[in-house]
């Protein structure tokens, strides 16, 4: 079976058990400046698991790109990859355990003829804060797993929370046997040695934990799956690694061909070189380039690794890179790319990769040099050579000179802190900080950017068209049609009209329609791409209609005053505005 097959087969099944089919969206999270990239099927529906309506109902399923920098360390194993596809399905408050299980089972045993004497399962061992799963361990049961294929796990392996508060509960993951010898005694689903590879993970959101560390039951269950499409595939195929699959088969051919070296002897290396090209191509596809701040430094690393990797199996990069993109669009094509993609983002990676080789050299040479390399050294490389520290670290253990990693990784980030803005360290912070987003801050600026957008068309006219929009708790920031500077007197008319309509105190409506329907009413609806039939439609008064995932206010009075703070171009015919909450 291929991905692809495996990919409909899923989406099918799911389809077919009353599940609607939500969109395969950017790696870039929509308004969520808590998180560097989408990095899992369930990320994009936080506000839905939160509470939210979502527009096309209580069960959903999608195939969704994901990236996950957290992993980057894990790459070069058999089953880690930085970029890769999640399919999964979901629950708002609908069907619980017993059906997602079920369905589990009868997908893997059913629709993809795995052998069920393979398959392992984990559950939640329990502990002072929540009981051990056995109703889980119940239904594996009923289904014919035999008591010695179960076990059960810490919160390390088998608890999913969302933050330190929040939604939060056990899950159930299953594990194919790949027939590897067992890595001793002791060997067992979730020791991560690769005789057991995790494929799909039930989560079961049943909790919610309170500021006071302690847990409740949530008004709404939901149910959260991810099954990975690499490591899935390469099982149905009886491949031993995710490389060995048509997914990345092509790309390791042409690595081999192009280096004259065996992909059996240098799989690390190969498997690095693949995945972090494949992962930049589709950072980049979804339009982020090469550079110093967060979303733009993970790209850079990817690359810049891959060039370390590269010169190490002695392949020149711009002959492979045309290549390699080519192959990863080839591969994707129907769904994420069109043939224009190849040439515009071979360029963008070929001129990373030659800025990069220039400082490269010295830099490596550099390192060579000295006997003792501490933190701050690797943090002066990564300073003027734009080295990534885990590719200092890298080459130090390659030479035998890492004497002590602790130490280094201490000192580069206590150096890295000194330098590094708050507004930087995002870089590190994992999806745990999702929640934050949603704040009340995130959601009044939210409401101002429609008042904004609606104020803008009435001030300067109805060519104005929203282009893009981004928000931190701090300001939002609002991209527009339009092609002069704004006077100081259209800003205030602008700003006057937004906190007239905000003493008004009108009331935000929310209706369910089909785009269709949005648009015959009047509303806006810049991103109709998203769904399919069903959307939201948000109404402030008879001020403003948009199409909109929300969340908003309920009442403008709650937002208080807004205050736009700067005006510039963004390029022809484009503007931005900044804009801030004021007390008003
Ligand atoms: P692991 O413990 O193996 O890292 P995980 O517990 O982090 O996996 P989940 O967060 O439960 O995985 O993600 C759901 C599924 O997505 C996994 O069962 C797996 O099939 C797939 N998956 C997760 N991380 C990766 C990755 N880095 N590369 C490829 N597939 C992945
Ligand atoms: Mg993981």
């Amino acid at each position: 079976m291929t991905a692809s097959q495996l990919k409909k087969k899923y989406l099918d099944f799911f389809v077919k058990k009353g599940h609607k089919l939500l969109p395969n969206v950017s790696l870039i999270p929509e308004d969520d400046p808590s998180a560097l990239f989408i990095n899992s099927g369930m990320h994009p529906l936080v506000p839905y698991l939160l509470g939210e309506t979502h527009p096309l109902g209580k069960k959903l399923v999608s195939n969704q790109r994901c990236l996950r920098t957290q992993d980057i360390k894990s790459v070069g194993d058999s089953c880690h990859l930085t970029f890769f596809e999640m399919l999964g399905n979901w629950s708002l408050g609908d069907y619980w355990k017993k059906e997602a299980i079920e369905w589990s089972w009868e997908f893997l045993i059913k629709e993809l003829n795995l052998d069920k004497e393979k398959i392992f399962v984990s559950c939640f061992a329990g502990d002072k804060d929540a009981p051990r799963d056995e109703e889980t361990a119940k239904i594996w049961e009923s289904l014919g797993i035999s008591k010695s294929k179960i076990y059960f796990l810490g919160k390390k392996d088998n608890w999913w929370s969302v933050g330190e508060t929040g939604p939060c509960g056990p899950d159930t993951e299953m594990f194919y046997d790949t027939g590897q010898k067992p890595c001793g005694s002791k060997c067992q689903p979730g020791d991560n040695c690769g005789k057991y590879v995790e494929i799909w993970n039930d989560v079961f959101m049943e909790f919610n934990r309170l500021p006071n560390g302690k847990l409740e039951k949530l008004k709404q269950r939901n149910i959260d799956t991810g099954m990975g499409v690499e490591r899935t595939t390469a099982v149905l195929q009886g491949k031993e690694d995710i490389y060995q699959t048509e997914l990345f088969s092509g790309l390791i051919n042409k690595i081999e061909e192009i280096s004259g070296k065996k992909y059996e002897s240098n799989q690390k290396t190969m498997r690095i070189i693949a995945d972090h090209l494949k992962a930049a191509i589709f950072v980049a596809q979804d339009g982020v380039g090469p550079g110093n701040k967060e979303r733009s430094y993970v790209m850079r690393r990817l690359i810049r690794r891959a060039t370390v990797k590269m010169k190490q199996l002695d392949i020149v990069p711009s002959k492979i890179i045309p290549t390699v993109c080519q192959e990863v669009i080839k591969t994707y094509e129907s769904e994420y790319f069109n043939k224009e993609s190849a040439y515009s983002i071979d360029i963008v990676i070929r001129t990373e990769i030659d800025a990069f080789l220039q400082t490269m050299h010295r830099g490596v040479k550099l390192l060579q040099a000295k006997t003792n390399v501490d933190g701050k050294l690797a943090f002066d490389l990564y300073q003027t050579y734009g080295f990534p520290f885990e590719v200092t670290l890298e080459l130090l253990s390659q030479w035998g000179k890492l004497v002590n990693k602790k130490r280094i990784e201490e000192e580069f980030n206590s150096e890295l802190k000194k330098h590094q803005k708050l507004s930087q360290t995002s870089l590190k912070k994992k999806f745990a900080g999702g929640l934050a987003d949603h704040s009340q801050q995130v959601t009044k600026l939210h409401t101002a950017t429609h008042l904004l957008h609606q104020a803008l068309r009435e001030v300067l006219g109805s060519h104005v068209k929203q282009v893009g929009s981004n928000i931190t708790p701090e300001r939002l920031r609002f991209d527009f049609t339009h092609s002069e500077k704004l006077s100081k007197k259209e800003i205030k008319k602008v700003e006057d009209l937004i906190n007239k309509k905000i003493k008004a105190n009108l009331k935000v409506k929310m209706e369910v329609m089909s785009l269709e329907d949005a648009k015959k009413k009047g509303a806006l609806a810049f991103f109709n791409q998203r769904y399919k039939d069903k959307v939201k439609v948000y109404s402030i008064g008879d001020f403003s209609k948009e199409v909109c995932g929300g969340p908003h206010v309920s009442f403008l009075s709650e937002i208080g005053g807004v205050k736009i703070v700067k005006e510039k171009s963004i390029g022809t015919g484009r503007r931005r505005i900044y804009a801030q909450l004021s007390q008003k």
